[in-house]
């Protein structure tokens, strides 16, 4: 189980952190994949372009791969047990813990204007969208670690309190660690709101794309031989490692150990690989835009599948909590 919120235009890092694995994931797993719109009001609480985003994110999802026949691919608010299961978990969640979080002291720091209730009781949320459906499997990129520690904390703790009904949610990733995309400015990762000319968007133009890795912070290059590399130089190797060839990585290795590394070119080889991974999930995404009545489909036929295992899973709940008086 694993979600992404609508709150504007997929990346690289939504990609490789979250999105390719819930594609290889659906041919091994029982998977649910959902469009976070709840979450994303504890940020986002002007809903003018929710629409817009929330069918942008299922048409760049379906164009990544993710297939709705094969998983349960559904938007969060269709599933009203939601909200049943976070009330009862936010009594068994503690003001200090969840104020120790770390993504709530960022968005405290970033809009200490809407301090709401909602963004502190976040990670009580995403426990309660994984353990409705008792996902055993979370597919998220390093930013999600400590949230996933959060939701088994919340699972253990209803188990211990009210008896066994939740598996212990595992972050997954097919990868041996979970993945941070850089951005391209060596500063921290790509993201949907920050640093948006230092994030690669699934929409961004191909002459959009070159810009920004044209644009990708390098130096003169190394004066040894095999030195390690600076951090933003070990970003771009890594984005380089994701989309090219691994000919083309080992060339510019090598050229980076004999000290005879052009950055310009290397730059030009990653723009134009970047390109041709891009291009045509940007234009099959818009393909898909175009169908409103699809979207609709896949959404109703996303909800029942989430609906009925939400509905078996808060059976459980309320008969171990003693919610059943006849
Ligand atoms: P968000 O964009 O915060 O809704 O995150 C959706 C999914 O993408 C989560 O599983 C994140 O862990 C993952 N993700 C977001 N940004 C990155 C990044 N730069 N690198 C790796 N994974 C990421």
């Amino acid at each position: 189980m694993s979600g992404i919120r609508p709150t504007g235009f997929l990346h690289l890092g939504n990609y490789f952190g979250a999105i390719s694995n819930y594609v290889k994931m659906q041919e091994d797993f029982d998977c649910f994949f959902m469009v976070a719109d709840l979450h994303s009001l504890t940020t986002h609480p002007d809903t003018a372009a929710l629409k817009a985003n929330v069918h942008r994110v299922l048409a760049e999802n379906i164009a990544c791969g993710l297939d709705p026949d094969k998983v349960a691919f559904y938007c969060q608010s269709h599933v009203h047990e939601t909200a049943e299961l976070y009330l009862y978990l936010n009594m068994m969640a503690y003001k200090g813990e969840l104020e120790k979080t770390t993504t709530f002291k960022e968005k405290v720091r970033l809009n200490p204007e809407n301090v709401n209730a909602g963004l502190l009781t976040y990670p009580v949320l995403m426990a309660t969208d994984i353990i409705l459906h008792r996902a055993k499997y979370v597919p998220v990129g390093k930013d999600q670690e400590q949230h996933l520690e959060m939701a088994r904390t919340f699972a253990n703790r209803f188990n211990h309190r009210y008896g066994d009904v939740f598996p212990e949610p595992l972050a997954f990733n097919y990868n041996q660690s979970l993945l941070k995309v850089p951005s391209l400015d060596g500063e921290g990762k790509m993201s949907k709101s920050e640093n948006q000319m230092a994030t690669l968007y699934l929409a961004d133009s191909d002459d959009m794309i070159r810009k920004k890795v044209m644009k990708a912070k390098t130096d003169s290059g190394p004066t040894e031989k095999n030195a390690p590399k600076p951090d933003y130089i070990e970003n771009i190797f890594l984005l380089m490692k994701l989309v090219c060839p691994a000919e083309t990585v080992g060339k510019f290795e090598d050229d980076y150990n004999n000290c005879v590394i052009r950055y310009g070119d290397l730059k030009k080889q990653l723009a134009e690989d970047m390109v041709n991974f891009i291009a045509p999930i940007r234009s099959q995404v818009d393909a898909i835009l175009q169908d409103e009545e699809g979207l609709k489909q896949i959404m109703l036929k996303g909800a029942e599948k989430a609906n009925t295992s939400a509905g078996e899973t808060m059976k459980l709940v309320r008969e171990a909590m003693g919610l059943n008086y006849f």
